[in-house]
């Protein structure tokens, strides 16, 4: 056996391709950030964690890095600008982030505040979106691109922002809204900036991908662009229509489908300036990707183009479609959220125990007394060998399966089923040996390293901090932040608190697959952390209370110039008073209720007092205290 380093872990692990620069592990053997680059000042993940438990802030943590989300905003509008100047585009580069990706207010403010420099403006989707957005984003000239169902609340709403100073332009989503924004403009005296999202044919790939195709739940086709501009024109507002919106869905893994996409949105762009429409914007949307494992491939997971490779595709086809029809270049924005925010995010809990599968000890050998079926097993088990592994396991899967039909008609005991099952788990593990070894692992053997793999109980619940994992299998990446100069000898997967059997990260990243098991320590006694990566998009807002677990702790954390590391704000995650709420139950009601049946316990003198008030204590403590586990 070779000695272990660090270096083998980071290689396990995969962290430089899906670190982004951001990630790493250092000579501790603990998880470090580098919030502002691979050059820039380090946090020791691992070490951070004693500072948030003295403020009292308990597992699971979802920690955010701001400079990281400053790095990618500004690591976005970096790349535009090179495009720009590289192809010598006329027009200007107008991020916008949406909102929905991510609405806590820490986030959004910093976005605002980090995106001020390059005039990086909001998106919205709805009323509640718009609301927030009215009172964050103060950049002179920054953009707030109205998309999502409106109503007349809505339309006034975003009309009566342009009286504050702001930008708003409502983009029109579904044909029957033109006509209100015509209406209440009117009303109101005030002359709208008006876009129109485009419905592509072009469909886009992906597990996102039905924002786009002509049966997308949005956007106008070709000929209601056209009637609207005839509408806009007879109404004497044509110059009100100033942006075009195309949004093809998230996570586009294939820059194909981008080309494809702008190529079809330019000419619709081009084909509005023929009709006599000025627009002077090209929104072209989300769907800037995220490499969440590092493969650099069209997988679900990953993507595979880079972020320069992006802009350049935007400005050159923007460029060629406008050069060839005479069209002014326009000013280009983007609505890229995931790509903003997934990095900042690191999802940090503590393992509450292991079920192991493995055996320590040989099993005990058959005797003649032994039912048949032991007898069998036991054989199969001493004869096993690189010679006939899979003869072997063809033949203890049938004596499995024979044991349990005899158990289930009466002809085992439970004692021999337990043989049947500890001669059965023992062979296993002797063919995961053999199979290990073999220079090409058949087929039917990829089963068996997760059949042998042990469940990580861990402290979180997948429903609230992870649900794309759930939902959609998407994968992120997952490792121990600490113990990483130890070699990881197990192999398991891990179980979240819920009594969901979903409820598991049991798929985890891999270069060229997805591995069914992670590398992980054997627990020794002491707390054992594992984060899960590039968590920043999505989940916190999408996530619900399945089995009332709420809310996580949540904590700020940046780094000065001096390196040292800064908590901003801490955000408590939800109580159980709080999460019970939610679904209607009032914490005083159920206290008194709890106290009429103690009450009446003690009057008939089957509980003492000092139990009543123990139960009592302990139930309206219960009600203050997080939905989480702790340890001791
Ligand atoms: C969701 C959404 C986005 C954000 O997409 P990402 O893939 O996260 O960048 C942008 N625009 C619209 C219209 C959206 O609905």
């Amino acid at each position: 056996m070779r000695n272990w380093s660090i270096k083998d872990s980071a290689e396990l692990y995969q962290v430089a391709n899906w670190g982004a620069g951001f990630f790493g592990i250092n000579e501790r053997g603990h998880v470090q950030v580098t919030p502002r680059g691979p050059e820039g000042p380090a946090i020791d993940l691992y070490e951070l964690i004693p500072v948030l438990q003295d403020r009292g802030l308990r597992m699971p943590l979802l920690a955010r890095f701001s400079d990281i989300v400053a790095s990618r905003v500004r690591g976005l509008s970096k790349v535009f600008a090179k495009a720009i100047g590289d192809y010598a585009y006329e027009g200007r580069f107008r991020g916008v982030y949406p909102i929905k990706v991510n609405q806590q207010r820490h986030v959004v403010e910093e976005i605002v505040r980090f995106g001020a420099p390059h005039r990086i403006g909001l998106e919205v989707g709805s009323k509640p979106e718009l609301i927030t957005a009215l009172a964050l984003l103060d950049t002179p000239g920054a953009l707030l691109v109205c998309n999502g169902y409106k109503d007349r609340a809505y339309i006034e709403t975003a009309l009566l922002a342009q009286r504050l100073g702001r930008t708003p332009i409502l983009v029109i989503d579904r044909f029957p809204e033109l006509d209100l924004v015509i209406r209440v403009s009117r009303e109101l005296g005030v002359r709208p900036h008006i876009g129109v999202r485009a419905r592509l044919t072009t469909k886009s790939i992906g597990k996102w991908a039905d924002s786009s195709g002509e049966r997308s739940k949005f956007g106008l086709s070709a000929a209601e662009i056209v009637e609207a501009v005839d509408r806009l024109r007879a109404d004497k507002m044509l110059d009100c229509l100033e942006l075009l919106h195309f949004h093809i869905g998230s996570q586009i893994t294939a820059i194909r489908a981008h080309k494809d996409a702008l190529r079809e949105a330019c000419r619709i762009f081009v084909g509005l300036h023929a009709m006599g429409a000025r627009p002077h914007l090209l929104d072209v949307g989300g769907g800037l990707g995220v490499d969440y494992d590092g493969s650099q491939t069209n997988f679900h997971s990953s993507m595979n183009y880079s972020m320069q490779e992006y802009a350049n595709d935007v400005v050159s086809s923007v460029q060629e479609a406008c050069d060839e029809t005479g069209v002014p270049h326009p000013d280009i924005v983007t609505e890229a959220g995931r790509a903003m925010v997934a990095h900042h995010s690191v999802l940090i809990f503590d393992v509450l125990g292991v079920s192991e599968l493995r055996l320590a000890e040989t099993p005990e050998a058959a005797t003649a007394d032994d039912p048949r079926v032991v007898q069998d097993l036991y054989e199969i088990w001493s004869t096993l060998s690189r010679k006939n592994p899979l003869e072997g396991w063809h033949d203890l899967l049938q004596l499995k399966e024979e044991a349990g039909t005899l158990f289930a008609l009466g002809y085992l005991d439970l004692r021999a089923r337990a043989r049947v099952e500890k001669l059965f788990q023992a062979s296993c593990e002797k063919l995961l040996r053999i199979v290990r070894e073999l220079p090409q692992v058949p087929e039917e053997f990829a089963d068996l390293e997760k059949t042998l793999s042990d469940t990580y109980y861990c402290n979180f619940s997948m429903f609230q901090s992870l649900p794309d994992h759930w939902g959609f299998k998407q994968l992120f990446p997952v490792m121990p932040i600490h113990r990483l100069e130890h070699e990881p000898t197990r192999r398991g997967i891990l179980a979240d608190l819920t009594c969901d059997s979903d409820g598991k990260i049991g798929e985890f990243i891999d270069q060229h697959d997805v591995r069914t098991t992670l590398e992980l320590h054997a627990l020794n006694g002491a707390p054992y952390y594992i984060g899960v990566f590039l968590v920043g998009a999505y989940q916190e807002i999408l996530g619900d209370l399945h089995n009332l677990f709420g809310d996580t702790h949540a904590v700020h954390v940046r780094v000065d110039d001096e390196g040292k590391t800064l908590i901003e704000h801490v955000v408590q995650g939800d109580k159980v008073r709080e999460v019970l709420d939610y679904v209607e139950y009032e914490g005083a009601e159920l206290v008194a209720k709890v106290e009429q049946t103690a009450n009446a316990l003690v009057e008939r003198g089957e509980l003492s007092h000092e139990e009543a008030q123990l139960l009592l204590k302990r139930y309206e403590q219960a009600l203050e205290e997080t939905t989480y586990l702790s340890r001791e």
